[in-house]
Order: C-alpha cells, then sequence, then structure tokens
C-alpha cells in the first residue's frame, strides 16, 4: 500500500498514473499542470481519487499510466481500491445533475453518495451486473471470439443482466441467445468487478444440455468447444475468463 494511504490516486481515460516500472500510484502532485476533473475522498479507504484532463499518450517525467487490470493481474494489493477509486470516478461524471429535477448534485458529507440540494433526491453508485459462463460438454469447454470486444481473443459467453431476471436466468439466456444452446444446471463460481464502466462480473459453470450451435451472428463471430489442454488465445491472468477457462475458480 506504499504510496498511496498518504498519497491520491490520480487517473486519466481510465488509466492509473504509477512511477515509471512500478506499480506505485505517484500521487496528487505528480499531475501537476494537468486540468483537474473531479477530486473526492473514497470512503472508508481516506484516499483521494482524482480525475486528470489530457490523454494517455503522454505522461510526466519518471512516470507511466497502467490500465487497471495490470494491478489484477499482479495481485497487487492496491487492486480493489483502483478499482473502487475508477469506478466511484465514472459514477460521478455520468451524476453530475439530479435525474429527478436537473438540478446539480452535491456530495452527501457523510456517505458515498450525493445528494440533490433541490429536490433532495439522493444518488448512490450504481453497478452494472454483468454474467459470464464457462460452459462445458462431455469434457470440452465452449470459447467464442466475439464481433465487438477484443475479436482475436477466445473467451466465454458473458452479457448484461436484465431487470428482474435472477443470474441464473440471465446465463441460461445468454447462451441460448448467443449460441442456440440449452444449458442445465448454473452453478455460481465466483465474482470480479469491472471499472470500465462499473460492472460486477458474475462468473458461473453450468453443462450443456441440449442443441446444436447456432450462432448470433451480430454478437458471435466464431463458437467451438475446446479440449482444456490444448486452448486458443485467452484473455490474460487476472481476468475473471482466465481463472473459470482454466477451471481455477
Ligand atoms: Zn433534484
Amino acid at each position: 500500500m506504499k504510496g498511496a494511504a498518504s498519497g491520491a490516486l490520480c487517473f486519466c481515460d481510465g488509466q492509473l498514473l504509477v512511477r515509471a516500472g512500478t506499480l506505485e500510484p505517484a500521487g496528487e502532485e505528480a499531475g501537476g499542470g494537468r486540468e483537474v476533473l473531479d477530486s473526492f475522498v473514497v470512503k472508508p479507504q481516506g484516499v483521494r481519487a482524482v480525475a486528470l484532463g489530457g490523454t494517455t499518450e503522454d505522461a510526466p517525467a519518471g512516470h507511466e499510466w497502467l490500465r487497471v487490470r495490470r494491478l489484477i493481474a499482479d495481485e497487487s494489493p492496491l487492486a480493489a481500491l483502483a478499482c473502487r477509486a475508477l469506478g466511484l470516478l465514472n459514477w460521478r461524471a455520468a451524476h453530475a445533475y439530479c435525474g429527478v429535477c436537473g438540478e446539480p448534485l452535491e456530495d452527501h458529507p457523510a456517505e458515498m453518495a450525493r445528494r440533490c440540494t433541490a429536490c433532495g433526491h439522493m444518488a448512490y453508485p450504481a453497478i452494472s451486473p454483468a454474467v459470464i459462463v464457462r460452459v462445458e460438454k462431455e469434457g470440452e469447454i465452449l470459447l467464442a471470439r466475439h464481433v465487438q470486444r477484443i475479436p482475436d481473443l477466445y473467451t466465454c459467453l458473458a452479457g448484461y443482466l436484465e431487470v428482474g431476471e435472477s443470474a441464473e436466468d440471465g446465463v441460461r439466456r445468454e447462451v441460448r441467445e448467443e449460441t442456440g444452446l440449452e444449458v442445465g444446471d448454473v452453478v455460481y463460481a465466483g465474482s470480479q468487478p469491472w471499472p470500465y464502466p462499473n460492472q460486477l462480473m458474475l462468473a458461473f459453470k453450468a453443462r450443456w444440455a441440449s442443441g446444436e450451435l447456432a450462432l448470433q451472428a451480430d454478437e458471435i463471430a466464431e463458437a467451438r468447444w475446446f479440449d482444456p489442454a490444448d486452448l486458443p488465445a485467452i484473455p490474460p491472468p487476472g481476468s475473471v475468463a482466465y481463472r473459470l477457462i482454466h477451471g481455477l475458480i
């Protein structure tokens, strides 16, 4: 945690400013000269989070911009705090005004929330739950290349939950919509926050029950059954997809 508790986490375009070649946050002073878009104290950790303007194409001397996924992949003790700080910055950027009456929101003095000075409406940080699933059939696992998301990687099927839907039903629907397959028992395996911008990935394992592959062309470029001992290019360590695919959760 060196450098974090006493300093600040500075972000630009979703990336964290660190001392070059380290996973150590640079602190607020390193971002000097850049426009401060937002700044607040993350509770209850008491660390300041700062959103800086400009781009990540250049960094202050002796520093570099780091994707939060690197902290996750390296199992940095800072990963959870960085995810929380970035997720809250993303939420604040989208909630400057009251959704009820349109007046500006201000920070609540005690809670990690914002309130409307005109109508009293309280706005709390939102999380978007998504499901990701490892479908297995006779010892093989189903992996897909997606049309939109990193099209040269094979990964598990995934998607956002619908309002009013259980996570298990969301898994069955996503698998059915994207591949035409029906799955049997759906078992929870773990979760991972993903602050791009505010997802909570809920991971599941499921067994194929029936159907042949019939792909949703606008979502899935290709889907195949793979032997776990002979995998194609998959997402990197640190991602919940990697842990699911390798059976680590
Ligand atoms: Zn209001």
